[in-house]
């Protein structure tokens, strides 16, 4: 007998696995009981259960194996595989990366943190088949026997400081991550990465590497693409255009698929997304931004800024963004738990709002935009005190946006 710890879309996914493999499965969530039944052969843990939960020490003062849902459906996978981790921007470079290879015609899947659990179509792969996987750290935590055929390390920054107990301790998850990948694709320019050994390839910035940006062109393996034909914007996007080129050039795939693959993928919803020009302020959803660093990507991406942000505290250091706040951020308007916070930091160098709803949030950003600029909700905090999700944020936002649209028409 199996046990499952986690109802979520990856528990039910791994129940499942195990049941068309003959197992019987006995699946836990936070709110069952209370002791691990004798039965038990080996335990298969949802990324969300912390790894103090009191049926995890349980199960190893037995000697029973815990493994990850990830890991358990890489023991039925076929095929190549691909993973992405990092502190921000794996959905959109797993999404990239996936995105060429349909394009090219490869046999392609793509699945994990991306909110397709690897076990729900572990069965569908086959030899000839690429997996594209982004991975959180929660997930890498519990991988055993798992190899990834090409790894990419995007970068390493705070976040979920509520979970671990130092940034150390979180930078260390990911950058055992290494160990788990034939080659890794890392990015130079961050300290954490660069001194990462083993068979590694970089990205970077700052300096000639195996993938490069100068200043007009990525440059990867020798391979040239000028950024201006690509519809991504910023200099995060930059970054992840050079992971993928990396990652695609290690897998075989042909330079010309990969210049057109990029040409044609418009991007994840909530990313640094348009939603709307009015009477000259334009609005930009960001409403995936839930740490400082894709915060700050974000601002980097803009002059004349309203800001809206604010969300659950983190415990994360916002200082690191004043000057770019002074710099580039005409007004701020918070939201949240974070207001009050966010509202006594940022003051320090521009005038600042609260808000209780986004329709408010909306309304006195488009005032104090005063004609020019951009409106962009970027909340640096995840979404959970007003919110199920980012995403029902970001939609929330895009109705407020669209309403005061239809107002103002009136
Ligand atoms: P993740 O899946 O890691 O959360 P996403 O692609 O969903 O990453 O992007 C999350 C947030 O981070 C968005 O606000 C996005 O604009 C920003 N972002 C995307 N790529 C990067 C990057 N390479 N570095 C920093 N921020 C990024």
């Amino acid at each position: 007998m199996i046990l499952v710890l986690g109802k979520g879309l990856s528990g039910k996914a791994a129940e499942k696995l195990l049941k068309s493999k003959g197992f019987q499965v006995i699946v836990y969530d936070d709110k069952s009981p209370v002791s691990v039944p004798s039965e038990i052969e080996f335990a298969v843990k949802s990324p969300g259960v912390p790894p103090d939960h009191f049926l995890i020490k349980e199960l190893k003062s037995k000697g029973i194996e815990v493994i990850g849902e990830i890991e358990l459906a890489y023991r039925y996978a076929k095929g190549r595989i691909v993973s992405v981790t990092g502190t921000n921007g794996k959905s959109t470079t797993t999404a990239l990366i996936y995105h060429v290879l349909k394009e090219a015609g490869y046999e392609a899947f793509i699945g994990g943190n991306y909110g397709i659990p690897f076990s729900s179509f572990a069965d569908k792969t086959t030899e000839n088949s690429i997996t594209v996987l982004e991975l959180s750290s929660f997930q890498i935590e519990d991988l055993k026997t798992f190899k990834s055929d090409v790894g990419v390390i995007l970068n390493v920054t705070p976040d979920h400081l509520n979970r671990y107990s130092s940034f150390e301790e979180y930078a260390e998850v990911k950058k055992s991550f290494v160990k788990f990948c034939e080659v890794s694709i890392l990015n130079y320019d961050d300290p954490i990465l660069k001194n990462l050994e083993g068979n590694v390839k970089f990205f970077s910035f700052k300096e000639r590497k195996d993938a490069f940006f100068d200043g007009r062109k990525i440059i990867a393996e020798g391979y040239e693409l000028s950024v201006d034909a690509l519809p991504l914007k910023g200099v995060h996007n930059i970054e992840n255009y050079m992971a993928a080129a990396l990652t695609l050039l290690e897998l075989g795939v042909k330079w010309g698929y990969i210049e057109k693959g990029f040409r044609t993928f418009r991007g994840l919803p909530h990313r640094v997304e348009e939603v709307a020009v009015i009477n000259g302020v334009k609005f930009i959803n960001d409403s995936k931004s839930t740490n400082v660093d894709s915060l700050r990507k974000a601002l980097l991406s803009f002059n004349n800024i309203v800001l809206i942000a604010g969300g659950v505290d983190k415990g994360l250091d916002f200082s690191p963004v004043l000057p770019l706040l002074k710099e580039r951020v005409k007004a701020a308007v918070v939201i949240g738990d974070m207001a009050d916070k966010l509202e006594s930091l940022f003051s320090k160098v521009i005038p600042v709002k609260k808000a209780e709803t986004m329709e408010e949030a909306v309304k006195l950003a488009y005032g104090l935009a005063n004609g020019s600029g951009v409106v962009l909700l970027s909340p640096g905090c995840a979404s959970f005190d007003m919110f199920r999700s980012f995403e029902e944020r970001g939609e929330a936002f895009k109705t407020c946006v669209k309403q005061l649209e239809a107002e103002l028409e009136l």
